[in-house]
C-alpha cells in the first residue's frame, strides 16, 4: 500500500523544504485525471485555471507571505461555486453552469495558499447516501469496487481516500461529509450550523447544509476547517463568534474530557463489528484518562422522520429556482411557460429530485402543514433539547456514524426508505445545528475485503476545537491515519 504526504507536511515542504509551489497541485491533477476518473469521483479537473493559482501563490510566496495551506491541493465538491467552472451539483440541469462567482469557501482556502484542483462528483443536488444519484455515473468505494463511498459528498471522500488529494470540501446537509468518511476511512467534520459560509453553496436545506473538510488526518480537517471558518457579511447566517485556534490544543489529549456515551448510538440495529469498535475506542480514551458519562438522547428515532420532512420541505423551496430560464440546460420543444418549465424539470431533475420536491411541497401544503412541517418542527426541538441535556453532564458525546460499513452499489437502489435509514445516526446533528466530527477506528473484514468504520463525535455548539482535540486522540488510539486504500494512488 502507498503512504501519502499529509496537507500539513505539503505545506510545509513548499515553505520550507524547496518543493516547488505547484508540485502536489499538479501531481493531484494527475491523479484525478487517471484514479479519480475511473473511481467515478472526478467531474472537472482545470488544469488552466490550477496553473493560475500556482502562479499567484508563487508571487505571494516571492513577497515573503507564508499562508499556512501553501501549496496543497483540494478537491471541490461539485455543489461548490467556482468562478467560470462549471458547478453542475451532479444534475443534469445544471450541466453547462458555469457559477460566476468564487464560494467564499474558495475565496478562503486561495487567501490560505491551498490550490482547488478539481471538482468531484456527489449526488444530485447533495440529496443520497451513496453517490448513485449523480446524473454523472456512480463513484467507487476506493476500498472496494463494488462498494459506494457514500454520499452525498462520495467524489470527494473517494478522492482523498485514494490519495489523489489530501483534502476536500464536502457538504453536509444530514451526514453527507460524515457518513462517507466513516465508509471511506477518512476524517470528516461538519461544523456548527453558521460556522462555515454558505455563500456559494447551493443550497439545499437551507437550515442545515454546512460545508466542511474531510481529509486524511485530524490535523488536515482542522488546518481546513480553520482556513475556511469565520464570519461572512455575505452570508446572514454566519456566526459572528471567533473562530478558536483548533491547532493550539490538538494534541492535549483526553485527561479529564467527559466523553458521553449515548446508549442510542450503540443500539442493537447497528452491526455488531462497529458497535464493538466504538466501544473498543471508548475504552481506549478511557484509559487516556477521559471520564465516561451515560447519557441518553432519546428522540433519535425520530430523527430520520423529522429530517426528511424538514430538508424536503426546504429543498422544494430551494430547487424552486432550477427551471433552466436563467441557467442549466432548456430543454427542446415547449409551446408555452408552463410546458417550458415542466419540460425543462421534468427532463433535467432525476428520480430522487423529483421525489424529494413532490415530498416537500406536500409537507408544506394547506392542511398538511400543521400534520407535518410543524410538528416536525417541534420534534426538531425535543432533538436540540436531548442534546442540550446530555451536554450539561459531558463535553462531548462519542456513537457510531453508520449502521453499516460500506454498502453494495445498487443495494439500496430499488428502496428509498432503506437509503434513507442510513441517516439514521447523522441527522440529528445537523437539525440540532451542532458539530458532528467523523475519526476512523481501523477496518473490519468483510468477506475477506478491509472495510473502514468511522467513529463519530458530536458536542455542543462551535466546540469544533474540542471535537478536533478529542477526535485526534480517537486517532492516536487506533494508531494513526489509515493508508491510501487498496485501489488508490500506487505511487
Ligand atoms: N443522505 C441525506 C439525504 O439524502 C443527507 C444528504 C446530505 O447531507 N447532503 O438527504
Amino acid at each position: 500500500m502507498s503512504q501519502f504526504i499529509s496537507a500539513s507536511a505539503m505545506a510545509e515542504g513548499v515553505l520550507t523544504g524547496g518543493v516547488a509551489p505547484g508540485h502536489f497541485a499538479r501531481q493531484a491533477c494527475q491523479r484525478l485525471e487517471t484514479t479519480g476518473r475511473e473511481l467515478g469521483a472526478v467531474l472537472d479537473v482545470n488544469r488552466t485555471r490550477m496553473e493560475a493559482r500556482v502562479a499567484a501563490l508563487e508571487k505571494r510566496l516571492a513577497q515573503g507571505e507564508r499562508p499556512s495551506l501553501a501549496g496543497v491541493p483540494v478537491g471541490i465538491k461539485d455543489n461548490i461555486c467556482t468562478l467560470q467552472e462549471r458547478t453542475s451539483c451532479g444534475s443534469k440541469i445544471l450541466e453547462n453552469y458555469c457559477a460566476p462567482y468564487d464560494a467564499t469557501v474558495i475565496e478562503r482556502l486561495e487567501a490560505a495558499g491551498a490550490i482547488p484542483v478539481g471538482k468531484l462528483n456527489m449526488d444530485e443536488f447533495a440529496m443520497g447516501s451513496s453517490t448513485e444519484n449523480s446524473a454523472f455515473g456512480v463513484c467507487r468505494n476506493p476500498w472496494d469496487l463494488q462498494r459506494t463511498p457514500g454520499g452525498s459528498s462520495g467524489g470527494a471522500a473517494a478522492a482523498v481516500a485514494a490519495g489523489c488529494v489530501p483534502v476536500a470540501l464536502g457538504s453536509d446537509t444530514g451526514g453527507s461529509i460524515r457518513q462517507p468518511a466513516a465508509f471511506t476511512g477518512t476524517v470528516g467534520l461538519k461544523p456548527t450550523y453558521g460556522r462555515v459560509s454558505r455563500y456559494g453553496l447551493v443550497a439545499f436545506g437551507s437550515s442545515l447544509d454546512q460545508i466542511g473538510p474531510l481529509a486524511r488526518t485530524v490535523e488536515d480537517a482542522a488546518r481546513v476547517y480553520a482556513a475556511i471558518a469565520g464570519r461572512d457579511d455575505r452570508d446572514a447566517t454566519s456566526q459572528a463568534a471567533a473562530v478558536e485556534d483548533p491547532l493550539a490544543q490538538l494534541e492535549a489529549g483526553v485527561r479529564g474530557v467527559r466523553i458521553g456515551v449515548p446508549k442510542e448510538y450503540l443500539s442493537d440495529a447497528i452491526d455488531g463489528r462497529i458497535r464493538e469498535r466504538v466501544q473498543e475506542t471508548i475504552r481506549r480514551l478511557a484509559a487516556e484518562g477521559a471520564i465516561l458519562v451515560d447519557v441518553s438522547l432519546p428522540h433519535t428515532p425520530y430523527a430520520i422522520p423529522t429530517y426528511y420532512i424538514v430538508a424536503t420541505a426546504e429543498a422544494s423551496s430551494n430547487l424552486a429556482r432550477h427551471d433552466g430560464m436563467h441557467q442549466g440546460v432548456r430543454a427542446a420543444g415547449s409551446t408555452d411557460l408552463l410546458s417550458c418549465y415542466l419540460k425543462n424539470r421534468g427532463q433535467g431533475l432525476g428520480p430522487e429530485v423529483q421525489r424529494r420536491i413532490l415530498l416537500g411541497t406536500f409537507c408544506l401544503s394547506s392542511g398538511y402543514y400543521d400534520a407535518y412541517y410543524d410538528r416536525a418542527m417541534r420534534v426538531r426541538t425535543l432533538l436540540a433539547q436531548d442534546f442540550e441535556q446530555a451536554f450539561a453532564r459531558c463535553d462531548v458525546v462519542i456513537g457510531a456514524t453508520t449502521p453499516t460499513p460500506a454498502f453494495r452499489l445498487g443495494e439500496k437502489t430499488a428502496d428509498p426508505l432503506q437509503m434513507y435509514l442510513a441517516d439514521i445516526l447523522t441527522a440529528s446533528a445537523n437539525l440540532a445545528g451542532i458539530p458532528a466530527l467523523v475519526v476512523p477506528a481501523g477496518t473490519i473484514d468483510e468477506g475477506g475485503t478491509a472495510l473502514p468504520v468511522g467513529v463519530q463525535l458530536m458536542g455542543p455548539a462551535l466546540s469544533e476545537a474540542l471535537l478536533l482535540r478529542v477526535g485526534r486522540s480517537v486517532e492516536r488510539v487506533w494508531d494513526g491515519p489509515l493508508p491510501i486504500a487498496p485501489h488508490g494512488v500506487r505511487s
